[in-house]
């Protein structure tokens, strides 16, 4: 394949924008080489501007689940802008938007639209503080929860209990409400909740982690965390920006049968614009403004463009009964015959897989933490991301991020993936 007209495009957009990109992960850094630019998407496929063609398991982190540039969803969408793109005012269509999303979610009684995931989860843990009267929360290393300063905090060194930033132009001031927990170590939980009492607003988590690539909560863990919450007064938010509407219509709640006082929304419910969202119980969502005294706003929050690309898509996911049931069987194939294709080459990995998420470690230990998934081989990984690249199989370009399976995954484009894992030869250079 050629990338002449990627990469200078690169060299170009390097001029302008910081990195040459709006978000840094699309800048190839973990994996190494040159960013394909993309011209279009339709279904299961991205086009480059060299005129190469992908099979896609990116699917714009999550949100294209019906496939890329879905007809319905363009027609809809089509329609509204006739009508206008924005208004700054009250649109019966959010109401209609919020309305679907409660009648089919559970422990949502009242949502808020934002337009990102950052903005969900740094205004759930605003509302959380301002519900509870305290200050500190708690998130789990290797959890993403957007780029708000909360969240850029790493566990601190040795015996400190409070982080410290992870970025550059993070006060020490903020860090040190962070509190940073093990992913499926209750006992790590129970000792910040002892070391720190009656002063945890929240607990945040990706109920399935996709952002450390795909892990899986384990032992009841998420059970454990709801009680621990409800013990000690504290707000549990699942964060299923991810996991919301692609685990299951109600996400990971629904999937494991935990209630969350908060949730938050992204991806999948903006089909592709941009769109986030946060909800949760009645009283909780009480303290925000207008009404209470937590302040969150936003201009283009409930976008009229953005309410009908996300409202049509959950709608078209919602009409078809066995959606789900058929993403997982892809996924499930996908797993079972690339395991069956490594083990053949006699190369160690692990697959962690729930619904239509999915990654590949190549480790031997399983990875249900942080610390597990970044020490499996990742210079494997990105000879592997290459190598699929090269053939055609656009993979999310790091070894800590999650794939994401479209319905437009199918027999042919699954194929087409294994005959690519056949001809991967290993090399840990
Ligand atoms: C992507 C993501 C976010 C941030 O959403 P943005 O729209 O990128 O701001 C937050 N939480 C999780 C779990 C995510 O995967």
């Amino acid at each position: 394949m050629k990338y002449e007209r990627s990469s200078a495009l690169f060299e170009e957009a390097k001029k302008y924008i910081p990195g040459g990109v709006n978000s840094p992960v699309r800048a190839f850094k973990s994996v190494g080489g040159t960013p394909i630019f993309v011209k279009s998407a339709k279904g299961a496929y991205l086009h480059d501007e060299d005129g190469n063609s992908y099979v896609e398991y990116i699917n714009s982190w999550g949100p294209a689940i019906l496939g890329h540039t879905h007809p319905e969803v363009l027609e809809a969408i089509k329609l509204q802008a006739e009508k206008g793109f924005s208004f700054g005012t009250p649109t019966e269509l959010e109401s209609e938007m919020a309305k679907f999303i409660i009648d089919n979610v559970p422990n949502v009684d009242q949502i808020r639209m934002v337009s990102s995931g950052t903005e969900a989860c740094m205004s759930a843990i605003r509302v959380a503080r301002g519900f509870t009267k305290r200050e500190k929360i708690i998130k789990f290393e290797g959890c993403y929860h957007g780029h708000s300063d909360s969240f850029l905090i790493k566990a601190g060194s040795g015996a400190a209990t409070f982080g410290t930033p992870s970025s550059a132009g993070v006060t020490q001031g903020t860090a040190k409400d962070t509190l940073n927990a093990k992913y499926n170590d209750i006992e790590d939980v129970v000792e910040l909740f002892a070391k720190n009492e009656g002063e945890i607003a929240a607990v945040i988590i990706e109920p399935v982690a996709g952002n450390m690539g795909c892990v899986l909560p384990e032992n009841n863990f998420l059970q454990k965390l709801r009680k621990l919450c409800t013990e000690n007064g504290a707000v549990l938010i699942f964060d299923e920006v991810m996991t919301g509407f692609r685990l299951a219509f109600g996400g990971a709640q629904e999937m494991y049968g935990v209630d969350a006082d908060m949730v938050t929304y992204g991806k999948i419910i903006g089909g592709g614009l941009p769109v986030g969202a946060f909800g949760g119980k009645q009283e909780i969502m009480d303290c925000l403004a207008p009404n209470g005294d937590v302040y969150q706003a936003g201009t283009l929050s409930g976008n009229p463009l953005a309410m009908r690309a996300g409202l049509s898509t959950l709608q078209l996911i919602k009409k078809d009964e066995n959606f789900y049931k058929n993403l997982e069987k892809n996924t499930e194939t996908l797993d079972f015959e690339i395991a069956k294709i490594l083990n053949e080459k006699d190369i160690v990995h692990r697959i962690n897989r729930k619904g239509s998420m999915m990654s590949i470690f190549f480790h031997t230990n399983a990875v249900s933490n942080f610390d597990e998934a970044a020490k499996a081989n990742h210079p494997l990984f990105n000879n592997f991301f290459h190598h699929c690249l090269r053939n055609g199989v656009y993979l999310p370009p790091s070894g800590y991020e999650s794939w994401f399976i479209s319905q437009d995954i199918k027999e042919i484009e699954i194929e087409k993936t294994l005959e690519v894992v056949k001809k991967f030869e290993y090399s840990n250079k």
